[in-house]
């Protein structure tokens, strides 16, 4: 089978265009994502050796909401359910850290969640 693009790889008309993409481990719409997206990380990780290449570079994400809103309270059952890597900030603390981030380079993917304030990996 032979597939045929309008523009050339890498141009910036697709969804799947722009400079940055987030990869999330802990999923906001279901936690069953997440044996998928972790699959898809081993993979990832895996065409990376192959071809020698750095296709990702990992820095980390923050994901800020309210507990109760219940995309959070999902986020937060995929990282309960899957012991995903994570931190969780209150108001007070994300405002120490982010002073101190700026200089930082994180290297997990993202795996975050947020109760109350916010929340980073
Ligand atoms: C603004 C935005 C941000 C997103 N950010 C993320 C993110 O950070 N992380 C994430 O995991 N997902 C993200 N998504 C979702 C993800 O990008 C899409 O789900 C995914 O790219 C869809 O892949 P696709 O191959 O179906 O479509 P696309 O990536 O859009 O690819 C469709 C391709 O078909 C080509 N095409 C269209 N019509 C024709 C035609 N008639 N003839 C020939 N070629 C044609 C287009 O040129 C394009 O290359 C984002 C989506 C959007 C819109």
């Amino acid at each position: 089978m032979v597939g045929y693009d309008r523009f050339a790889p890498g141009h910036d008309r697709s969804a799947a265009g722009g400079e940055t993409r987030i990869f999330r481990s802990a999923h906001f719409e279901d936690s069953r994502y997440v044996p998928l997206l972790k699959h898809a990380d081993v993979l990832w990780e895996q065409l990376q050796r192959e071809t020698g290449h750095e296709l990702r570079r990992l820095t980390g994400c923050l994901l800020m909401g309210r507990t109760e809103h219940h995309q959070m309270a999902t986020v937060l059952q995929s990282i309960a359910e899957h012991d995903l890597d994570h931190e969780v900030l209150d108001a007070e603390s994300l405002a120490n850290a982010s002073r101190s981030t700026a200089s930082r380079t994180a290297t997990r993917p993202c795996s975050t969640a947020a109760p109350a304030s916010s929340a980073r990996s």
